[in-house]
C-alpha cells in the first residue's frame, strides 16, 4: 500500500497505552491520519512511503498540547516582570493592552507564539484572547491546531463593548469556525471575579446547548479567594457550583488554594484542571496540589499561561517544573513522575480541550499530531530512559521536526509555514511602540 509519510524512529512513546516505549518502530502517516505504527522489520511488506523518514536517534512523542495561553501576549514578553498578579494586570498589561491591542496586535503577536511553540514542540493550544478570529486564522494559515477561546469579561475593550456584545459576537465566530479542521471554539469567561452572574449564566446555557467547552481561571491566587469571600461569603468556586459550571466541560485554570471538598467536588462532576506551574510560581500565586488532584481521579493538564507572565510557551520546562513543584508540595518524591508529567502535557490536555479522540497520543486513527526530539546530544546521554530523558534532561533545543495533521510545520529546526526574518521585523516595530508605554 502507498502512504504518505513512513517515519522510522529509534523510539516511539505514545503515551497510550501508558508506560510503553516501542523500540525501532515506524509511524505510517496517510491523508494526515497516523494509520499504522509497527516494528520497522514488517513495514516494508505492508507500506510504500512517498516520503520516508530516518530519525535514528529520536524520539517520536504526541504533540504537546498547551492547555492554557494568551499567545498575543507575547509581544509583552518582559515588560513588566516581578510583581504581584493584581497589580501586574491593573498597572501594567491592562493599560498597555488598552492603549495598543488591536488587530495588527493580536496577528503578530500570535504569529510570535506560534512559531515559539511550533519550536519547543506544541501542536495545539488553548487560548484565551481579544480578537479571537484573528488568532484563528493564523492558526490556520500556520497550520497548528488551536481552541481558541471566545472570551467573555465584563469590561469593555477595542474587541467588544459588553457581556452580551461579546457573547454575540463569539456565537457569530463559532459558527464561521466551526468546520474548520484545526480549529475548536470554547467559551472563555475571564475569571470569575471579571464575569458577573448574568453573563456566566449564559455561557452554562450555551455551552450545554453546544456541547462545547468553559476555559476559565480559578482560584488563580489566595486574593481572589479571599475578596469573593468578602464580598459574597463563597469561594469562587463554591459560587461557580451554584452556578451550575463546576461539569465535565469546564476547563479551570491555576487552580491554587484548593480545600479537600473542592478537590472532592471536581473529581466527582468530571471537570478539569489545567496546572500553569511556571506562571504560578513568578506570579507567585501559590501551589496547585497536582498530586491530591490526580489522586482523587482529576484529569490536570498542563498550559505556559501567556509569555508576559512566565516567560516562555516551552512545554518542556513546563513538564519539568510540574514534576519538580509537584514532588514539593505532595512532599513526595515519587508524586507526579516523568511519564505523568509527559501525559500532562499530551492526552490531558487534548482529553480537557475534548480534542482526545483527534490528538493528545500516538494511535491509530488519530491525527499525526508528531514531534521528534534528537537524544543522541551530550545532554541527553547516557540514555537509561527515554521518557525521564525528555522530562528531566532534554529541552526544546532538541526538537527537530513538527508534524500537525501530517503537515510538516518543522523541518530539521526550520519552520516551513512562518519566515523568521518577517516576524522579527514586525515583533521589533512592537518593540519600539510598546517600549514608549
Ligand atoms: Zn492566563
Amino acid at each position: 500500500m502507498n502512504v504518505d509519510i513512513l517515519i522510522h524512529a529509534r523510539w516511539i512513546i505514545p503515551v497510550e497505552p501508558a508506560s510503553v516505549t516501542y523500540e525501532n518502530h515506524t509511524l505510517v502517516i496517510d491523508d494526515g491520519r497516523i494509520i499504522d505504527l509497527l516494528p520497522e522489520e514488517l513495514v516494508s511488506s505492508k507500506y510504500q512511503g512517498r516520503t520516508v523518514e530516518r530519525m535514528d536517534k529520536h524520539a517520536l512523542i504526541p504533540g504537546l498540547i498547551n492547555s492554557h495561553t494568551h499567545a498575543a501576549m507575547s509581544l509583552m514578553r518582559g515588560i513588566a516582570d516581578d510583581i504581584p498578579l493584581m497589580d501586574w494586570l491593573q498597572h501594567h498589561i491592562w493599560p498597555l493592552e488598552q492603549q495598543w491591542m488591536g488587530k495588527a496586535f493580536v496577528r503578530d503577536g500570535t504569529d510570535l507564539a506560534i512559531a515559539e511553540m511550533i519550536r519547543s514542540g506544541t501542536t495545539c493550544f488553548n487560548d484565551m484572547y481579544f480578537f479571537p478570529e484573528i488568532a484563528a486564522q493564523q492558526a490556520i494559515q500556520h497550520g497548528i491546531r488551536a481552541s481558541i477561546g471566545l472570551i467573555l469579561i465584563d469590561f469593555p475593550s477595542a474587541w467588544a463593548d459588553n457581556s452580551d456584545h461579546y457573547l454575540e459576537k463569539g456565537l457569530a465566530l463559532y459558527d464561521e469556525f466551526r468546520h474548520e479542521p484545526l480549529i475548536s471554539m470554547p467559551f472563555a469567561p475571564h475569571a470569575p471575579y471579571t464575569v458577573s452572574d448574568g453573563p456566566l449564566q449564559k455561557v452554562r446555557t450555551l455551552a450545554d446547548e453546544l456541547d462545547i467547552p468553559v476555559h476559565m481561571h480559578v482560584h488563580e491566587t489566595r486574593l481572589e479567594v479571599e475578596d469573593e469571600q468578602k464580598k459574597t461569603g463563597k469561594h469562587p468556586i463554591q459560587r461557580l457550583h451554584e452556578l451550575g459550571l463546576i461539569n465535565p466541560s469546564l476547563i479551570a485554570v491555576h487552580m491554587t488554594q484548593l480545600t479537600d471538598e473542592e478537590i472532592a467536588l471536581f473529581a466527582g462532576a468530571g471537570a478539569h484542571i489545567v496546572h500553569c506551574p511556571e506562571s504560578n510560581l513568578k506570579l507567585a500565586s501559590g501551589f496547585c496540589p497536582v498530586a491530591k488532584c490526580l489522586n482523587a481521579g482529576i484529569n490536570v493538564a498542563l498550559g505556559t499561561d501567556g509569555a508576559a507572565s512566565n516567560n516562555d510557551l516551552d512545554m518542556f520546562s513546563e513538564m519539568r517544573t510540574a514534576a519538580l513543584l509537584g514532588k514539593a508540595v505532595a512532599e513526595d518524591a515519587s508524586a507526579v513522575p516523568a511519564a505523568t508529567a509527559l501525559r500532562m502535557a499530551t492526552l490531558n490536555g487534548a482529553k480537557a480541550l475534548g480534542l482526545d479522540s483527534e490528538t493528545g497520543s500516538l494511535e491509530i486513527g488519530k491525527a499525526a499530531d508528531v514531534v521528534a526530539i534528537d537524544l543522541s546530544q551530550l545532554e541527553t546521554q547516557p540514555l537509561y530512559c527515554p521518557v525521564s530523558q525528555i522530562v528531566y534532561a532534554a529541552g526544546r533545543e532538541h526538537v527537530t521536526d513538527v508534524w500537525v495533521n501530517g503537515k510538516r510545520l518543522l523541518k530539521q529546526q526550520q519552520l516551513t509555514t512562518l519566515s523568521v526574518t518577517d516576524l522579527t521585523m514586525r515583533i521589533n516595530e512592537w518593540q519600539v511602540r510598546l517600549a514608549k508605554g
